[in-house]
């Protein structure tokens, strides 16, 4: 019996991953579960399998047809026709092992269930001291009793790299894990915008899609909602927030909300939402300490097998404190170049001040450095930063590195062929292309403009 497909079935499903752009969470549900059951020189026979992926034949078939023809070509020579059959494996004693078996369903990780969620984000690494004992409590109470009768709505506010994204996703993965009866909805105000936009636009054609819109924010138990400050200057989103606040708050959810300012302080916010926003309980989070800094620091290097001195860690911990990001991002550099300084590791107090001098810099904000955008654009989509430096073509990671390649040509003084050398790539007209791109993506994509829009709110540039 002929086997090159089923041999290579691994090689062909990557090929069409990376070829066809196939984002991850599609690639997962979608095409790894597929499994050859027979093939012959000119025919192929996969099949679907309902009990895991649904009655999904058709989608399948109209999807990915030519893509897997196509990658079974290229990786086997053969030219192939492909039948797709569907098949239910609870009904069968032992069928051919199928990859997407329920062990594995039940070993899922959260991550994997839930991909806002980021896995250093829990209640377990985060380090507590006064400058955010109160949120850090508050955060914790509502965890427990995410019932909304504690704090509600909580209100997270600080500035930029303080922790307010690990709370909220810490507060989410503590209530998936012990109130499972929850539905919990996570948001960032970006989302929501675009989602609110979608809506309106499809509205036009399909009267559905306003009430699905509502469907989806209103009912839930929890509703998290992250950066809230981004959707204020938009009317018509900012309405749909309200109404969704209201309904849940009158129903007695719960809603937590981060902003970078406290309501108060929020201009162009009605009073009535003022006075709403801080019913509940808004606290802030301050810049740490000297000895969170050092707190911080050390629990990252516990699992390192990279250990800085204890005067290195010192010098960080002093002067890169306004922000646990840039923090984290010095961190990081020092790592770097005590891996870089060969077999002994030493390193100079004087190496380290001449690599931190962008991150340790008074007017930090405006001198941004390429390294500094790509750990802002790599924490905004939630991708891995040595996956976006890495020779990955996947639109999930490729995008986010078109964006950083613009971001540092609009907003650095770097040529394209630094910038390429930062990004790793291998010569400036991957940049050029990439800045080609975005801009011209821009002039018709109206979420890659709220894209832009954000990311410069949080690069802190105009
Ligand atoms: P924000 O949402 O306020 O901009 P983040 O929650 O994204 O900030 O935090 C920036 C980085 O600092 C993240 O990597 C986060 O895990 C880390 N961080 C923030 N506060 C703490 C803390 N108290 N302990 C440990 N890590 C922290
Ligand atoms: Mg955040």
């Amino acid at each position: 019996m002929e086997t090159a497909i089923k041999d290579n079935w691994t090689q062909i499903i990557e090929f069409l991953r990376d070829n066809y752009d196939v984002l991850n969470i599609l690639y997962r549900t979608w095409i790894l579960p597929l499994e050859v059951i027979s093939e012959s020189d000119s025919e192929v026979t996969i099949a679907i399998d309902e009990s895991k992926q649904g009655d999904i034949t058709g989608l399948i078939d109209k999807k990915y047809r030519i893509p897997l023809q196509t990658s079974i070509e290229a990786i086997t020579g053969k030219t192939v026709s492909i039948t797709f059959v569907s098949r239910n494996s609870q009904n069968e004693e032992k069928g051919v092992s199928s990859y997407y078996n329920s062990e594995d369903q039940k070993t899922k990780t959260l991550e994997e269930k839930y991909i806002f969620l980021r896995s250093g984000h829990s209640f377990d690494n985060f380090v507590v001291s006064s400058s955010n004992r109160l949120a850090h409590a508050a955060a914790v109470a509502v965890a427990e009793n995410p019932n909304g009768q504690i704090y509600n709505p909580l209100f997270l506010y600080s500035g930029p790299g303080l922790g307010k994204t690990h709370l909220m996703h810490s507060i989410s993965r503590y209530i998936l894990e012990n109130h499972p009866e929850y539905k919990l909805l996570y948001t960032t105000s970006e989302k929501f915008t675009n989602d609110v936009v979608e809506s309106i636009m499809d509205n036009k054609q399909n009267k559905s899609a306003l009430p699905n819109l509502r469907d989806k924010y209103r009912n839930v138990d929890v509703l998290l909602i992250d950066d809230i400050q981004f959707i204020i200057e938009k009317k018509s989103t900012l309405q749909e927030f309200f109404h969704t606040f209201e309904e849940l708050f009158q129903n007695g959810k719960q809603l937590v909300i981060s902003s970078d300012k406290p309501p108060s302080e929020m201009e162009g916010l009605e009073e009535r939402y003022k006075t709403r926003f801080s019913s509940g309980l808004p606290v802030d989070i301050q810049p740490p300490d000297y000895e969170t800094a050092m707190a911080i620091l050390k629990l990252k290097q516990t699992n390192e097998d990279i250990q800085l001195s204890e005067d290195i860690l010192s010098y960080i911990a002093s002067n890169a404190r306004s922000s646990i990001r840039d923090l984290e991002g010095a961190y990081t550099k020092v790592k770097l170049l005590s891996k870089l300084s060969g077999p002994d590791r030493e390193i100079t107090q004087e190496m380290v001040e001449n690599a931190l001098k962008d991150i340790i810099n008074e007017n930090s904000t405006v001198n941004l450095t390429a390294e500094y955008i790509i750990d802002v654009v790599c924490s905004h989509f939630n991708v891995d930063k040595d996956r976006l430096l890495s020779e990955r073509r996947t639109k999930e990671i490729s995008y986010p590195r078109q964006i950083c390649m613009y971001l540092c040509s609009e907003y650095t003084s770097l040529t394209q062929q630094v910038i390429a050398e930062k990004l790793k790539r291998k010569n400036h007209t991957t940049v050029n292309h990439a800045v080609k791109t975005i801009k011209d993506d821009l002039l018709v994509d109206n979420e890659l403009q709220n894209t832009i829009n954000v990311l410069k709110k949080k690069l802190n540039v105009n």
